[in-house]
């Protein structure tokens, strides 16, 4: 038995077969030889070219030249053919940056004034919206030498129909108010008011001036206080006070008093309004003490 037999019968003893045997054996040099057709005789690939048709460019107008003019656009509303007839309101032209300008240029002018100019100026004053409800401007009164400067809020019904300041019981007691430090009206004293014109509410009642309302009066009283130089102020309520120093509008007039403030570099005492005083008598003696207070402002200068 030779060597694959034996091996063969082996291999069946142990359950393993049958043994499968290549039929016949590949030379070494028939592996290792296999020719390779050359490149050249592959077929060239062909190259896959899409047919893309030609995009044409789209000129773009700019939107914003798209836009019709106003005054076309109106026009358009105008002719449209509509049921419904176009109802448009023109808006007021509101130019703010004039306005300001206008507001500064004519503070600077006021600034200049003498005491005709500025009466004149204020007669003819439509600078806010109390222009329209005044029957006479409220100048102010006094003495325009005066060293006492007293300053209110504003014309009330009686004094926007006579045009004089303090008129009326709140008048007299401010009358007495200025005998009891020694002046009268026309004799070292001068009374203005914040604003010259009336403010009301839509009821007619009197209502405080608003904050715009004291702007655009404020430079004429600057002005007043300019000519006649006084040497000491005197502000008569909560509005006087508070258009003066500038503060909050909740601000008490209570915290004001029994100070002295400044305003354009002259002393400035606070003091409760007239009407005020008449309608809380108890509060005259506080009245009193604010006007000592100012009496000793005044007395160094005086002496
Ligand atoms: S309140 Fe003063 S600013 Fe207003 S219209 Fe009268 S004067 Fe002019």
């Amino acid at each position: 038995m030779n060597i694959s037999t034996r091996r063969t019968t082996f291999l069946e003893e142990c359950g393993v077969g049958p043994l499968w045997v290549r039929r016949y054996a590949v030379p070494y040099q028939e592996i290792v030889q296999i020719e390779y057709a050359p490149l050249e005789t592959v077929a060239p690939l062909v190259p896959v070219v899409a047919t893309v048709e030609p995009i044409t460019p789209t000129v773009v107008t700019p939107v914003l030249s798209q836009i019709p003019a106003v005054d076309d656009m109106m026009t358009a509303w105008d002719n449209a053919p509509s049921s419904v007839p176009a109802v448009i309101v023109a808006a007021p032209k509101l130019d703010l940056h004039n306005a300001a300008a206008d507001a500064v240029a004519l503070k600077a002018n006021i600034a200049t004034m003498d005491w005709r100019q500025l009466k004149a100026a204020v007669a003819e004053c439509t600078q806010c919206g109390l222009c329209h409800g005044r029957e006479h401007t409220v100048f102010g009164v006094g003495d325009e030498s005066a060293k006492w400067l007293f300053i209110g809020e504003g014309p009330g019904r009686e004094e926007d129909r006579q045009g004089e300041p303090f008129v009326g019981p709140a008048g007299k007691l401010l009358d007495n108010m200025l005998a009891s430090v020694g002046v009268k009206r026309g004799e070292n004293a001068y009374i203005a008011n914040i604003v010259k014109c009336r403010s009301t509410d839509d009821n007619g009642r009197d209502r405080t001036p608003s904050a715009e309302e004291v702007a655009a009066c404020l430079p004429y009283l600057q002005r007043q206080i300019a000519l006649i130089q006084p040497t000491v102020l005197v502000a008569l309520g909560k509005t006087a006070a508070l258009s003066l120093l500038a503060l909050d509008p909740t601000t008490p007039v209570s915290t004001l008093r029994g100070t002295v403030h400044r305003y354009a570099g002259l002393p400035l005492v606070v003091t409760y309004h007239p009407a005020y005083l008449l309608r809380k008598p108890s509060e005259k003696a506080k009245a009193w003490d604010d006007l000592c207070l100012a009496l000793r402002c005044y007395a160094p200068a005086a002496e």
